[in-house]
């Protein structure tokens, strides 16, 4: 192909110091993240192996295994990067074993093809590796993982084939390092490797990040329940969703809990917030979804249910969260909670509507004494427009009363 392998190697080189340069002024900043630290070193090592073959083409079969060996560690280190970017325990000696196993095997041996062939062999061994541990992850849906596995793929199988050059043309390995056509095809996929890798090992770094803020922005740090925002995406889905039974929305809103603020404290009140998010969650069925969406306000949607379904499975939310006792600097504090409860076939997808029809329920069940659940009555006949037209059955119940649990 008439490339310069000395251009070649430079290149890789090059490219391997600026991409260490990049990982440790991340590594700088997010202290703990161990998979940074091992691109590092594992960058230097390849840069270190690559210098020495670049320098001194000819080395006695002795010092040959030492730049090979550096290779191996640092695509040891490599696997040990992505498992632990992918949360695998995994320990330094498993990642190092095979360079002081091949260390072990050339100072016993004289020969430099065989040395050559099973350095190869690892290489390819060890690439593939790497390429499988981005692979497997790729449920989380981060796109630089396919990008990365093709890439260690690739290196993986240049390293396959120059391993095959070593044992079925071992009279063409008079050097450790042959340079041929072969070694010139094997540096470009070096370099497209080198490239390559460092750009995505750094976007998939960033995909991540990405995912975790926004999972984080729908998230209530207090609760760890999913916030106001969350509630309107949710409820935007249902939107598409809708059809069957229809759903339900209910508002429950704790009762006198300025109260429990100015008795005992805003710690104390949290606490109580964060207990009463449990209790509730403790109970839901695996289709319903329950969100905080404002100060001691919370909201259940109800998925696939009839309003007398919706009722009941409102009134078991809310007879859990009057079970809930928190105890605060000894004192056991008694919560209550108020809900309003709107079906879907009353108001059909006008969410706003909805929201507003529960928020008035919520209302009446507050003037009507506190610790109850009233539920929007549904007129004769209503919802028949957002049932899907295949559904035949009964028309939809009578109003549902205002309900209170003992
Ligand atoms: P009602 O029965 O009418 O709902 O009375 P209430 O006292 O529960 O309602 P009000 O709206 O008067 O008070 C709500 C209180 O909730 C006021 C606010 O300080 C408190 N609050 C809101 N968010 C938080 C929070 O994150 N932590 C704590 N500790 N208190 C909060
Ligand atoms: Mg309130
Ligand atoms: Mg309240």
């Amino acid at each position: 192909m008439g490339l310069d392998n000395t251009t070649l190697f430079v290149a890789n080189i090059v490219i391997l110091i600026v991409a260490a340069a990049a990982y440790a002024w991340i590594w700088l900043r997010v202290q703990g993240e161990r998979h940074w630290l091992c691109w590092i070193v594992s960058n230097l090592m390849f840069a270190g192996a690559l210098t020495i073959y670049a320098a001194r083409p000819e080395l006695p079969v002795e010092l040959a295994i030492w730049p090979d060996a550096l290779l191996l560690l640092g695509f040891g280190l490599r696997l040990l990067a992505a498992r632990t970017f992918n949360g695998r325990a995994t320990a330094l000696w498993a990642v190092c074993a095979p360079a002081a196993c091949y260390v072990l095997m050339g100072m016993t041996t004289n020969s430099l093809s065989l040395n050559f062939a099973t350095v190869n062999t690892m290489l390819a061994l060890l690439g593939a590796a790497v390429g499988v541990e981005f692979w497997r992850d790729r449920a989380d849906g981060l796109p630089s993982r396919y990008a990365l596995a093709a890439i260690y793929g690739l290196m993986a199988l240049s390293f396959a084939l120059r391993s095959l050059q070593g044992l079925f043309i071992e009279d063409q390995i008079v050097t450790y390092i042959p340079y041929d056509i072969l070694l010139e095809i094997h540096l470009l996929v070096a370099l497209i490797y080198v490239a390559g890798g460092s750009v995505f090992v750094l976007s998939i770094a960033y995909e991540r990040r990405a995912v975790a803020l926004r999972q984080a922005a729908l998230l209530d740090p207090l609760t760890g329940l999913p916030n106001r925002r969350a509630f309107e995406m949710a409820l935007r889905a249902l939107k598409r969703e809708a059809d069957g039974k229809g759903f339900a929305l209910a508002l429950f809103d704790i009762d006198h809990f300025k109260r429990i603020n100015d008795r005992h404290g805003h710690t104390a009140g949290d606490e109580a917030l964060r207990h009463f998010a449990r209790a509730c969650t403790a109970v839901l069925r695996e289709t319903d979804r329950f969100f905080r969406i404002g100060g001691e306000e919370f909201a259940l949607i109800v998925a696939e249910v009839t309003p007398e379904e919706a009722g009941t499975v409102v009134e078991r939310v809310r007879a859990a969260a009057n079970g809930c006792v928190v105890e605060v600097h000894g004192h056991a504090l008694a919560l209550t909670a108020s809900a309003g409860v709107c079906h879907s076939a009353l108001v059909g997808l006008d969410f706003d509507s909805l929201i507003e029809a529960a928020d008035a329920q919520l209302y009446a069940a507050k003037n009507a004494g506190r610790d109850r659940t009233a539920s929007a009555p549904l007129p004769a006949g209503a919802g028949r427009r957002d049932k899907p037209p295949s559904r035949t059955g009964p028309p939809w119940p009578d109003p549902v009363p205002v309900t209170r649990t003992a």
